[in-house]
């Protein structure tokens, strides 16, 4: 043993001994009541009227209609509004906070590390209480955040996503180093910033897997199949052979968690469940077959639905010749979101938007909207969001930093993660952020107006019941960073 290790162990030992230490007790934990609230608990399809809810710590402590707080308790009267759970998003891209191209090239991991503390302010500040990161080195950021340097939401972080070479996560130019096999010991951008990695055969593969979860992966995830915004990955490929796919598996189970695939087909969808893979990102062309055999085996689906949306086409970046390709996909996989419900899959809510700042909330607020039109119900968009999106986070097992409590359900001992809203949004989406316009909606960030309180962990981020705003809702800047990529480029 080390003597800085024995000296420390010796003071621990003598502080414990002291009796100033032994007659001191935990002071007793902030009690919050959140009085005359109708409560949405993320699986009922319906308001519990009139209820009190308090809050001991970073915990829900009691919840009815008669239900009172101690001296010293901080009291907010919810003034009849809704209580609701934090929301949670199964599949966002926190740390790829520019277009493809532009983190490849031009940015350096603390220009996605300073960006990426405005977009987890933001996820908060719209009602976000938990992430599940799908790529990028969240593991400092998630660290800051519970530290209280940073605001934002729970981070749930995959780390690198896995790829073979060729496959949705292989970023190498035709320029870069390693595009040949003679020198492919050399890294993109996109490796060397932690956001994804190139790895073929077991060997590599299992090294990537267990390097994301020595940082602190919750959940591995890779790469199944081609993709629409990779380069060189037709998106009918299945990726990654069988041995691959189940020696990840495996090593994720040897440390008590889970791997999530990014997929599209039926092939390649059988393929990862045969190995055991547990969420399937995206999914849009698979059969009622497979759909079947998913729900069978209790795994999730998390698709972002705006990528079958024919709005899709709006998009002024899309380029004219897809959009006819676009709009057909939108057509033939109109009925995506009522397939998976009709065949009993567990569904989450997703974000998926990489790129700036404005794109990607304004996405978010379409997909919450866009949702409900395809899954046919608010309370069913509602549950991927709360309850379903909180279950999905528990199969993280001992690797879930979060285990205290439950998450995405109002009820006794859950996580003190809530939100106070005008309205009902089991009838109005809105009233959660959800919006019809996309391409077409205010490109600067705006706070959702009817939502007035967020809570995280017990405790309050966004408060402006009494019509004030607190100091963390009004801090942020309004524009997107577009200075700091002019920097890089002086010729502009
Ligand atoms: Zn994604």
């Amino acid at each position: 043993m080390s003597l800085r290790l024995t000296l420390i162990l010796a003071a621990a030992v003598l502080a414990s001994l002291s009796p100033r230490a032994q007659a001191e007790e935990a002071p007793a934990a902030q009690q919050t009541l959140i009085t005359n609230v109708n409560v949405f608990d993320g699986k009922n399809d319906a308001l519990t009227q009139g209820q009190n809810v308090l809050v001991e710590g970073n915990l829900i402590k009691a919840i009815g209609p008669g239900v009172n707080a101690g001296d010293g308790a901080i009291v907010i009267d919810g003034g009849g509004r809704t209580l609701m759970p934090g929301l949670i998003d199964g599949h966002a891209h926190v740390m790829i906070n520019a277009h493809f191209d532009t983190v490849e090239g031009n940015l350096d991991p603390y220009d996605l590390a300073y960006r990426s503390a405005l977009v987890a302010k933001r996820f908060l500040l719209d009602g976000f209480t938990a992430v599940r990161d799908m790529g990028g080195p969240t593991f400092a950021l998630r660290r800051n955040i519970d530290a209280g340097f940073v605001v934002g939401p729970r981070i749930y972080p995959s780390g690198g996503f896995i790829s073979q070479t060729s496959g949705h996560g292989d970023f190498r130019d035709r320029a870069d180093a390693g595009f040949s096999f003679q020198d492919a010991g050399d890294l993109s951008n996109f490796e060397r910033m932690g956001i994804g990695n190139v790895a073929d055969g077991v060997p590599e593969v299992l090294k990537a897997t267990r390097l994301n979860l020595r940082n602190g992966a919750t959940q591995i995830k890779i790469m199944g199949g081609g993709g629409g915004s990779s380069r060189f990955d037709p998106i009918d490929t299945t990726q990654y052979s069988e041995e691959e796919i189940c020696a990840i598996v495996e090593a994720a189970a040897d440390w008590g968690t889970y791997v999530a695939a990014h997929t599209f087909t039926d092939r390649a969808v059988n393929r990862l469940l045969d190995c055991g893979v547990k969420t399937f990102e995206h999914s849009f062309f698979i059969s009622a077959d497979t759909m079947k055999r998913i729900a069978k085996k209790g795994a999730y689906v998390v698709p972002q639905m705006w990528g079958i949306s024919p709005d899709l086409a709006r998009n002024p970046l899309m380029p004219p010749e897809k959009v006819p390709m676009v709009k057909a996909l939108g057509k033939q996989y109109a009925d995506f979101g009522r397939n998976l419900l009709e065949n009993g899959v567990k569904v989450v809510f997703a974000s998926d938007y990489v790129g700036v700042f404005a794109d990607a909330e304004r996405a978010r607020r379409y997909e919450i909207w866009w949702r409900t039109q395809t899954f046919g119900s608010n309370f069913e968009v509602l549950k991927q969001m709360t309850s379903t999106a909180g279950e999905m986070l528990a199969l993280s097992g001992p690797r879930n930093p979060y285990q205290a409590g439950a998450q995405g359900v109002i009820e006794e001992g859950a996580y003190a993660d809530l939100l106070l809203v005008d309205g009902n949004p089991l009838e109005d989406i809105t009233v959660i952020g959800g919006n019809t316009k996309w391409f077409d909606a205010a490109p600067e960030f705006k706070l959702i107006p009817t939502l007035h309180l967020v809570m995280k962990d017990g405790r309050i981020y966004r408060n402006d019941i009494d019509g004030r705003l607190s100091p963390e809702a009004v801090t942020f800047p309004e524009q997107t960073f577009s200075g700091i990529l002019r920097d890089y480029a002086p010729s502009e």
